[in-house]
């Protein structure tokens, strides 16, 4: 053999070191097996005296658990189900687009959790079936199993429903193709066939379609219908789900109406119709962000309230749950819904999809089965680079280390509730990613993580590099096999101030904040009193423990302990107008020797662009100046205009 090509073959072997999610157990052999059409798979079902014979003898019982032998014979399978042999197949999948030449090896193998899935919304953004395949098919590579839809929402109705055919005419097409550019031409609704209406939706045939796929490849499709809340496009559809106020006239916000028999006739109605279609053993029913303003005015929430001795409007939200949990149970199904169905009492059976659990601020539910899909780690519509490497997308921050560094079970559940997690799910919410190749942008290698938390063993995933390097040859399979992908090669990480300490003249000195001018400790404690001072600027998450955030002007003032020169005052904003937080228009600096007289030293001014103050942002505001001084006060001026209530800053400066 000529010297080079020894090397290649070399290089081209492909190994079980670089499967993902990394298998519970493998050894690899002398030797290669070169794999063409002739090589024959042999599939074995693991009988009892197998069985019998491995050690691991209770996971040999774990839907999906199988055996890859690659050797000298050729390739064997051997697996209690079809499943089992259909993951090992995925192994070969992932191996052979390395390379054809195998490296003998013995996989053993089996989940760590039974319910590992993947969320898409097509409502915010369409997807059709075709869009839909395509990420099942990368699912199955990763051995996820449960394809959850977001079906239905404000921004569009996206399943076929016979018996109110109005929510598709109607709701299902609108004015802007994007959500952008939807919400902002004023998130209205068009029709079917008319003039400039975009859109879509599922019919029956597609779902049965999704349904036969997700079957073959091993795969549970749950739909989900949003109750009540997230229902801005269902009133507009049918005006008589919604509440009415004292003198009569409905009221349309996102909320149906928890009090009227039109709500459960159309719930009744349009679950008997997805069922049919969706043999999944959950029926998710949505349940989150429901304001619930009007049941506090609306006559029947009232009566309905005295009637059955509510003291709050979340036991309406609660009576509706119990009502949708005994309809479901009656057809066979459970209810799952996100973590708001707790609040005011749960029905019995429901299983929880928790998503916000920061700090235990939201305990799992005690007793119940949950799925766990937090925010902080799961949520892949959050930009995964420094907000100037990515397109637009919320002023966070959840880089591939952060998905992966999470474990279902330690620090985020009860010891005594930990039999109760099914599994594990992320999710792709597309307020700004339309159905495709930005989607699968913000997916992958992002899923990669879950895929792996949800079915490896905690000790077979706890080390990010080895992960890292995993990640980087599956990302180049996916990129082979037409996926957009992000360019983590290329990565830019976290904010460069944030994790090295900054020096400066104001580190450790105290902050006076003027009275009526605190910052938000409950939902933005930050490090406390001296977070505008610590050295520690804010990470690309507006949600760490660095940002502080103002509902009023910022007004502090810092006591250098001592008259010093000084040369310059400044701080970083946060912008992100999703959340209601943008710059400041004016920022003022003072400076005072003895406490009492200020003098005024710079300010530093910005002008709104409306464009660019969407999404996540960030700016210096500072001035430079030549003074003396012991005092420094920090002046920052909202824009009083609507939706720009908010400020957010880290650290003030001052050299
Ligand atoms: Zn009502």
């Amino acid at each position: 053999m000529h010297i080079l090509s020894f090397f290649l073959t070399l290089l081209l072997v492909a190994g079980p070191q670089s499967i993902i999610p990394r298998p519970v157990d493998y050894t690899t052999g002398q030797g290669q097996l070169v794999y063409s059409d002739n090589v024959q798979v042999k599939v074995k079902v693991a009988d009892r005296k197998f069985i019998r014979e491995t050690k691991d003898l209770p996971e040999w019982s774990k839907e999906g658990a199988y055996r890859l032998t690659i050797g000298r014979k050729g390739i064997e399978i051997v697996s209690v189900t079809e499943t089992g042999a259909f993951y090992a197949r995925q192994d070969l999948s992932q191996m052979r687009a390395v390379s054809d030449t195998l490296q003998y090896c013995v996989i053993t193998d089996w989940p760590r959790f039974g319910y590992r899935g993947l969320m898409l919304d097509i409502s915010r953004n369409y997807g059709d079936k075709e869009w839909i395949f395509k990420e099942m098919d990368a699912m199955a590579l990763l051995k996820m199993n449960v394809l959850h839809i977001h079906l239905v929402d404000g921004a569009g109705w996206r399943i076929q429903i016979d018996s109110y055919p109005e929510l598709t005419r109607k709701t299902a097409w609108r004015i802007g193709e994007t959500y952008e550019e939807w919400t902002k031409s004023g998130g209205r609704y068009s029709e079917e066939g008319a003039p400039g209406a975009s859109g879509g939706y599922l019919t029956k045939e597609d779902c049965k379609e999704i349904v036969a796929r997700a079957a073959e490849l091993h795969m549970e499709v749950i739909p989900e219908i949003e109750f009540p809340g997230h229902s801005n496009e269902a009133l507009v559809a049918y005006p008589e789900l919604a509440c009415e106020d004292a003198a009569g006239h409905k009221v349309f916000n996102s909320d149906m109406c928890p009090s009227n028999p039109a709500t459960y006739k159309f719930f009744e109605s349009v679950i008997d119709e997805v069922i049919e279609l969706f043999p999944s053993k959950m029926i998710h029913i949505g349940g989150d962000e429901a304001s619930r303003s009007a049941w506090k005015n609306c006559p029947h929430c009232q009566a309905l309230m005295k009637k059955e001795g509510f003291t709050n409007v979340a036991q309406l939200q609660s009576y509706m749950n119990h009502r949708m949990a005994e309809y479901l149970k009656s057809k066979g199904r459970r209810l799952l819904g996100w973590d708001e169905i707790t609040h005011g009492g749960l029905p019995d059976d429901a299983v929880v999809m928790m998503r916000e659990t920061e700090d235990g601020k939201k305990p799992t539910p005690h007793g119940h089965d949950i799925i766990l899909t937090p925010d902080t780690h799961c949520y892949f519509n959050y930009p995964q680079d420094a907000p100037f490497k990515v397109p637009a997308a919320f002023a966070t921050y959840l880089p591939l280390k952060v998905a992966y560094d999470f474990d279902p079970m330690e620090s985020w559940v009860k010891p005594e509730d930990r039999h109760h997690v099914l599994g594990v799910q992320c999710c792709l919410w597309t307020e700004y990613s339309p159905a495709g190749e930005y989607s699968e942008y913000l997916l992958y290698p992002r899923a990669f993580a879950t895929a792996e938390i949800g079915w490896s063993p905690r000790e077979r995933c706890s080390d990010y590099a080895d992960f890292r390097e995993r990640a980087l040859v599956l990302l180049d399979t996916f990129k082979d096999m037409g996926y957009g992908t992000f360019d983590l090669a290329n990565e830019y990480g976290d904010r460069y101030e944030a994790t090295h300490p900054v020096r400066h003249l104001a580190v450790g000195k105290p902050v006076k904040y003027a009275e009526g001018h605190g910052w938000d400790t409950y939902w933005y404690p930050s490090t406390g009193e001296t977070a505008l001072t610590d050295g520690l600027f804010g990470t690309w998450s507006f949600k760490d423990r660095r940002w502080q955030r103002f509902y009023c002007d910022i007004d502090v003032t810092i006591d250098l302990e001592k008259v010093v020169p000084i040369h310059y005052i400044g701080a970083t904003f946060l912008s992100q107008r999703i959340h209601s937080v943008a710059f400041p228009v004016k920022v003022e600096m003072f400076v005072s020797k003895d406490g009492k007289d200020f003098e005024k030293c710079g300010e530093s001014t910005y002008r709104m662009r409306d464009e660019a103050q969407v999404t996540g942002d960030y700016m210096d505001f500072g001035a430079p100046v030549n003074v003396e001084a012991r005092y420094v006060r920090f002046v920052a001026h909202r824009d009083p205009a609507p939706g720009h209530s908010a400020l957010q800053i880290d650290e003030i400066v001052v050299n």
